[in-house]
């Protein structure tokens, strides 16, 4: 049997390039999820977690306000989603995307979800390429039509992108096992380094674009920094999707613990087992931990750096819009060796 190589993002790095942009400020970040509402561009191409730590009404407000879209969580009840759902609509003007299900009442939420002002859907499932995923893409096409956009994940191979593209999905989410929470990979041996998924998902895309059909790559997982994002757009994503990064601010729901040490707050995986106790009542295979992290205020000046970042790696490949970075991107392949120089060394030494 023989075994593909998978790079993941610290196995890359992105080759400097020549360059006329005279400021940052000239360069486009902006994308689009494609589709239905195809018209709704993002001025930053991050989408905030589906995760109760993460994503409820307060995220999707700021996420809007700053050029980004929150994915707002399933883990309450219908009521309590469309409620949220309804703050950012309303409290913003603005969209926030709501997660379903696949199975049990998740026609109804999505209804309900619709109902409240949500124009984008996003089937949420840890292994998208499923059999459940395919019937709920068909059925909510039949419902909604061309009323909502249809998101959908998580997928890691050429294959599952293929088929949920073919199933309906107009954005897909590509990762699985990199979340900084994620335990997948321990849990049950399989996954793919996120990096080497999307470019998997960019060769399923440009199949997919010689058919007329245009579906949007999400890089979802294990994004730790700026550089990170550029290399996932580089890549091919159109956005990425992070819950780390975000994670602790005073946007994201939950209390700030205060102890000895500081101020804290919760950021758990939906898999996990606190988080299935607490949503589900039992548990079912534990692929996700629980954690907590210091409490940073805000979420609007850790946006803004990242902005900075991700400008800053466009213009080092030379990249005026997020196509042209598609475009001109040159990975190379670094060692070990590579990688700790690429470190602040100083701080180690
Ligand atoms: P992070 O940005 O690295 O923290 O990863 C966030 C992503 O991890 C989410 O968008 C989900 O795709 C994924 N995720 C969330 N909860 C879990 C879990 O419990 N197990 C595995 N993956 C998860």
């Amino acid at each position: 049997m023989e075994s593909k190589k998978a790079l993941s993002y610290d196995d890359v790095l992105l080759a400097p390039q020549y360059s006329e942009i005279k400021s940052r400020d000239d360069i486009n970040i902006s994308t689009s999820l494609g589709g239905p509402y195809a018209e709704i561009r993002l001025g930053l191409p991050i989408l905030a977690s589906p995760m109760d730590t993460i994503s409820e009404g307060a995220m999707g407000i700021t996420m809007w306000q700053e050029g980004g879209l929150a994915v707002i969580h399933r883990y309450n009840s219908i009521e309590d989603q469309a409620a949220q759902i309804d703050q950012v609509v309303v409290g913003a003007r603005g969209h926030a995307a709501g997660a379903i299900g696949a199975s049990g009442d998740y026609l109804d939420r999505a209804t309900a979800l619709y109902d409240a002002g949500a124009r984008i859907l996003c089937v949420d499932v840890a292994h998208g390429h499923h059999l459940h995923v395919k019937n709920a893409l068909y059925e909510l096409k039949q419902v909604f039509g061309d009323a909502v956009h249809l998101m959908a994940g998580n997928v890691a191979t050429l294959e599952g992108f293929m088929a949920l593209a073919e199933w309906g999905a107009n954005s897909i989410r590509v990762g699985i096992g990199g979340g900084s929470i994620c335990s997948t990979r321990i849990q049950t041996g399989h996954g793919i380094p996120t990096w080497q998924s999307i470019l998997a998902a960019r060769t399923a895309k440009e199949i997919l674009r010689s058919d007329q059909k245009d579906v949007k790559i999400i890089a979802d997982g294990g994004l730790r920094n700026s550089g990170d994002i550029v290399k996932a757009l580089a890549a091919g994503a159109d956005a990425v999707m992070v819950g780390s990064l975000l994670a602790g601010t005073t946007e994201c729901p939950g209390e700030i613990m205060e102890t000895k040490k500081g101020k804290f707050k919760t950021y758990r995986g939906m898999a996990s087992k606190d988080a299935q106790i607490e949503w589900r009542g039992t548990t079912a295979s534990l692929e996700g931990v629980s954690t907590v992290v210091p409490y940073r205020g805000t979420v609007v000046p850790i946006l803004k750096e990242l902005e900075r970042g991700i400008r800053s790696g466009f213009s080092y490949s030379g990249a005026l819009t997020l196509r042209d970075l598609h475009r001109k991107a040159q990975f190379v392949m670094q060692s070990t060796a590579g990688r700790l120089e690429g470190t602040t060394h100083i701080l180690t030494r």
